[in-house]
């Protein structure tokens, strides 16, 4: 079967209406609210800062439609010359079966008195019967639609265009733990709580952890994220694990009996606590080694508190400990030979080590990494600051430092970094967008595109950060080579304290002997998280480097996986899923984040920053998800871009344009003018704003306002 469908251009698209009304013209459908392709546009902020989007949706003539099979009166049907679902109307009885499957809400209804009937998109298969375009895509005069076979329109508008429907969701595919979103955000949207956390459950026990400090590499790809805003999935799964909580739902992690084996693991922090929870569910008897008094790692001695509460790290360790895990701390393995009992061992002590920075002045007292530092507070060494504090560095451990500092009493707390504070530049900072909106909020003053010269000090004690230009933060490859302007110091700032968070790395005390090492001093990676010591393995950052939970999470899982085929005598590298980049770096849309308290209040304490979602707003965003996964590639939909202050006569120039337009072969294309002067009154102000985007209703009541506010 061909299977024709539409591209989508919704940078060009202006929501002039032109399609829809052509449409209704050539299909004699009455003023109302039916029609078969609708118009949306929304906008965010004000003029002029406008971000106005616009999306035109229509049928996407699935390859196999839900619709076709939700219809029991067998009035929905395949025409197999151009892949148009079609509907017999003499069949339908209008009881919008197929409404409830489409993700789309794309078939209206056309009311003739009692009856209802059906009525959505047919693709114009009369005028395709002779050879003639779908009547919208002639009408646009922005040409923002086009029509054709899709692998035609692929090969056209290569990947600068995305399909509809994709074979995993995904936001399933992006995230490096494989949590599968779709399905959690199904059970949610349903209210089966206790469903969405056990499918977070299989991979990861650290449902509060990731739901508060995840890096949401799945919203960068949540393909809702294309016509409004990502659904909001990080905070959907922080509600589920308050949920749990609150009502004191214990999830039984199904753990298989114990098959004789055992395996040591070194270090317990998210890749090492996981790799222990996937080996304790397939029967293996786990110990984990940490040197600190408490588990956690990073996520302990490392995040604040006011990021990720020490009650809920602690609930879901305890959930470890409670599967069988054996948790002993305050245990330095400085040599391998002492697991020798242990069938299999997987090292993941971290990259706990601040780099330092090497200019003059480094030798004063109160210069320290910025790792240090929030170590000493999270252990309750450190519990007051009362000097200046320049923070060096533009990562989420630089943020998480200065918000600290600022907490613990720091009379100012600055923030140098090379990078620039705006995320539209070209450089950015490498912290998260939000972590850094809320550090200004809360009072932290940021010196973007400046580096350090030197430090200057009195009686060997720091007391002030000289700063440099920075001219570029990248070379022409890419490659990380900042360069500073050349001359005398364009910035002073005065510091009685400064904290270095200029990246980390594994300390030697991290390499325990008897670890397979490299030339370089590093492990030496032979894939799939072995050293060359069959049964040695390591995992997290002490081999990729600091990266965030998740990407940890995913190392942790992996390695078991490996450690377990080892074990089973199975080869390593088969059945084997890639692991997608984490998202620390990319900074495309995400969602909004829950509601916070105010900065006022909360740079006082270190109380939980965000208060999260309700269960009406977790409701909410979970009925937002598009079941991606469950969809079929059946249309293009060109990468949209907000367009920034539109002004109202666009689609006034739109309309223009299109009424000045010459028929196309050779016939008359309908008058459709007045019709666009009912849309556009000129004597009323153009509405622009439609309010918020709902691509399916999610009753009738509301599908009837949602698809007449544009004509
Ligand atoms: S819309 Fe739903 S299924 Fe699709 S990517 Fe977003 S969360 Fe995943």
């Amino acid at each position: 079967m061909n299977q024709f469908g539409f591209f989508i251009d919704t940078s060009r698209c202006t929501g002039c209406n032109a399609c829809v009304i052509a449409c209704k013209q050539w299909k004699d459908i009455p003023p109302g609210p039916a029609k078969p392709v609708r118009v949306y546009q929304w906008e965010k902020g004000a003029f002029p800062e406008l971000d106005v989007r616009v999306l035109p949706i229509m049928c996407f003539h699935c390859k196999e439609p839900k619709c076709l099979k939700a219809c029991e009166n067998e009035a929905i049907y395949k025409d197999e010359r151009f892949g148009a679902v079609l509907v017999d109307h003499e069949k339908c009885r209008g009881d919008r079966k197929c409404f409830e499957a489409c993700p789309y809400g794309a078939p209206q209804y056309l009311s003739d008195g009692e009856d209802e009937k059906m009525l959505k998109c047919d693709m114009c298969i009369d005028r395709l019967e002779e050879g003639i375009t779908p009547l919208c895509v002639l009408s646009c005069s922005l040409r923002a639609l086009d029509f054709g076979p899709l692998d035609v329109l692929r090969e056209k508008y290569g990947d600068d265009g995305s399909y509809i429907g994709e074979n995993e969701a995904p936001c399933h595919n992006a995230c490096p733990g494989g949590i599968d979103v779709e399905r959690y955000m199904t059970f949610t949207a349903e209210g089966k709580f206790d469903e969405a956390i056990d499918t977070c459950l299989e991979v990861t026990p650290l449902i509060g952890v990731l739901g508060r400090v995840c890096t949401r590499p799945c919203e960068i790809d949540c393909f809702r994220g294309r016509f409004d805003d990502a659904v909001a999935i990080r905070e959907t799964k922080r509600f589920l694990s308050d949920y749990s909580k609150e009502n004191s739902i214990t999830s039984e992690v199904a753990v298989a009996e114990k098959n004789g084996k055992t395996v040591a693991i070194v270090g317990g922090g998210p890749a090492g606590l996981s790799c222990a929870y996937q080996l304790t569910k397939n029967g293996y008897a786990v110990t984990v080694f940490d040197k600190e008094d408490e588990m956690g790692g990073m996520m302990r001695y490392g995040i604040p508190e006011y990021r990720l509460p020490r009650e809920v790290l602690r609930h879901e360790i305890d959930m470890v400990r409670s599967m069988g895990v054996k948790l002993e701390n305050g245990r330095v393995i400085s040599d391998l030979a002492a697991l020798d009992a242990y069938n299999a061992v997987f090292v993941a002590t971290g990259a706990g080590e601040g780099m330092p920075l090497s200019v003059p002045g480094a030798d004063n007292d109160g210069i320290l990494t910025a790792v240090d530092f929030l170590r000493n507070v999270n252990t309750g060494e450190k519990t007051a600051v009362d000097a200046e504090t320049v923070v060096i560095g533009g990562g989420s451990v630089a943020v998480d430092a200065a918000r600290t500092a600022l907490r613990l009493g720091a009379p100012g707390v600055h923030l140098v970094c090379l990078e620039s504070a705006d995320y539209k530049d070209t450089d950015p900072m490498p912290a998260q967008e939000e972590e850094v909106k809320q550090a200004l909020e809360e009072g932290v003053l940021i010196h973007d595109k400046y580096g350090v010269h030197s430090f200057i000090g009195e009686n060997g004690c720091v007391t002030g950060v000289l700063c440099l230009d920075c001219l570029r933060v990248r070379d022409e490859d890419g490659s990380f080579a900042p360069e500073l302007a050349a001359g005398d110091p364009s910035l002073t700032i005065r510091a009685g304290l400064v904290l270095l968070a200029l990246g980390q790395r594994a300390p030697e005390s991290a390499y325990p002997a008897g670890i397979p090492l490299n030339n370089r001093g590093r492990i030496n990676d032979e894939g799939y998280f072995r050293t060359g010591n069959p049964r040695i393995f390591a995992g997290g950052d002490i081999l990729t480097g600091t990266s965030d939970i998740i990407s940890a999470v995913a190392a942790g899982n992996e390695a078991a996986g490996s450690i377990h085929r080892f074990l089973q005598g199975t080869a390593i590298s088969e059945d084997r899923r890639v692991i997608p980049a984490s998202a620390r770096l990319r900074v495309e849309k995400k969602s909004e984040p829950s509601p916070r308290r105010s900065a006022d209040e909360r740079r006082h304490d270190f109380g939980d920053v965000s208060i999260g979602y309700d269960r009406a707003a977790c409701s909410e965003q979970s009925e937002r998800c598009l079941h991606c996964g469950e969809m079929q590639q059946s249309a293009l939909i060109r990468r949209e871009m907000p367009k920034r202050n539109i002004l109202p006569w666009d689609s006034r120039e739109a309309l223009l344009l299109w009424s000045k337009r010459h028929p196309e072969n050779g016939e008359e294309l309908p008058d459709v003018i007045n019709d666009i002067g009912e849309v556009l009154n000129p004597s009323e102000p153009t509405e622009f704003f439609r309010g918020k985007l709902m691509l399916k209703a999610r009753t009738s009541r509301e599908k009837l306002l949602y698809t007449t506010d544009d004509e």
